[in-house]
């Protein structure tokens, strides 16, 4: 009896400490992943080619003007050479800029990210985190590849996570649904990986690591705002941003987390136009088939049981 009070007074600890971890680092962990690009800037047209200078006009100077005509000819050749030699280098420097680019991007901000926490947890904590994220953001992406969404690369953002930029909207609810919730059931897998080798290799670490990836992907299944909630529960009903507003809502004010504050306000229009009367065009942006809403429920619902179950189940209470 004695040995579970104190236990219970350890939990207690853990959990407090668990909230100044949850406040200051993951509150808006992932909190707007997939965040809609601003309209790609209008290219500027392609430089016109400089007209080539008229041939000079026969000289007077016959003898004079050929030798000048010569080094012209010359320093031509040179140019065409390396106005060649620049366009061939560019086609191989086009393709590398527009694959490696993202990789040096979404690697170095991982990097980065790693670091940041790094000085808080050490650097395999860290390295665990920052990689869970990534399987968590991979989620997005790979939903969006298969609906022919054109996505960025994922940028991690220490204390902020990462994101994805949605270079084009989901083409309905339900495709919008879908790019939402793989991110948690993938990041949830990476989670549940954690676990198992938790359970092979005994190193408590990787259960810390599984518990911090089912809170981080529980977190980002609010209906709030940008969360990955938010965009779930829009081809369910619109009555769930509500409920997700309230409880959300007293937790905010509860812990005074501003961030969560923040995620909730930019969420605002989007809730007020859910309710607002809709144009034929919106209405058929929302319109769900009775067997996609069960479906997307039952993921939905069911993967918010399964984390708080693993969550339950990964929690390691600090003696
Ligand atoms: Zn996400």
């Amino acid at each position: 009896m004695e040995k579970k009070t104190k236990l219970s007074w350890s939990k207690r600890r853990t959990l407090a400490r668990t909230y100044l971890t949850f406040r200051s680092v993951s509150l808006n962990l992932l909190g707007m992943d997939l965040v809609p690009e601003n309209p790609p800037p209008v290219q500027p047209a392609a430089q016109p080619v400089p007209p080539r200078l008229p041939p000079d006009p026969p000289s007077r100077l016959g003898q004079r003007k050929k030798w000048w005509e010569k080094i012209l000819a010359v320093l031509g050749a040179v140019g065409a050479a390396i106005a060649k030699f620049f366009a061939q280098i560019k086609l191989l420097i086009l393709p590398l800029l527009k694959f490696g680019l993202p990789i040096l991007k979404t690697g170095g901000t991982m990097l980065l990210s790693m670091w940041v926490y790094a000085q808080m947890w050490g650097w395999w904590f860290a390295a665990g985190f920052v990689i869970l994220i990534f399987v968590h953001e991979c989620g997005h992406l790979i939903a969006a590849k298969i609906f022919g969404l054109k996505v960025s690369a994922p940028m991690f953002i220490p204390f902020l996570g990462a994101l994805i930029l949605l270079k084009e909207s989901p083409r309905n609810a339900w495709v919008e649904a879908w790019v939402g919730i793989a991110g948690p059931i993938l990041g949830s897998l990476g989670a549940l990986v954690c676990e198992m080798i938790y359970l092979t290799t005994g190193d408590p670490m990787y259960r810390a690591l599984a518990y911090t990836g089912f809170f981080i992907n529980l977190f980002n299944l609010a209906p709030v705002g940008q969360l990955d909630g938010g965009r779930v529960v829009t081809a369910l009903s619109p009555w769930l941003w509500v409920a997700g507003y309230v409880i959300m809502g007293i937790f905010a004010i509860n812990h005074l987390s501003l961030i969560l504050i923040l995620i909730m306000a930019t969420g605002l229009p989007r809730l007020f136009s859910l309710f607002r009367a809709k144009t034929d065009e919106q209405k058929r942006y929302f319109e769900v088939t009775a067997a996609q809403r069960f479906i997307m429920a039952g993921m939905y619902f069911g993967l918010i049981a399964l984390l708080l179950v693993g969550m339950e189940l990964t929690f390691i209470p600090r003696n």
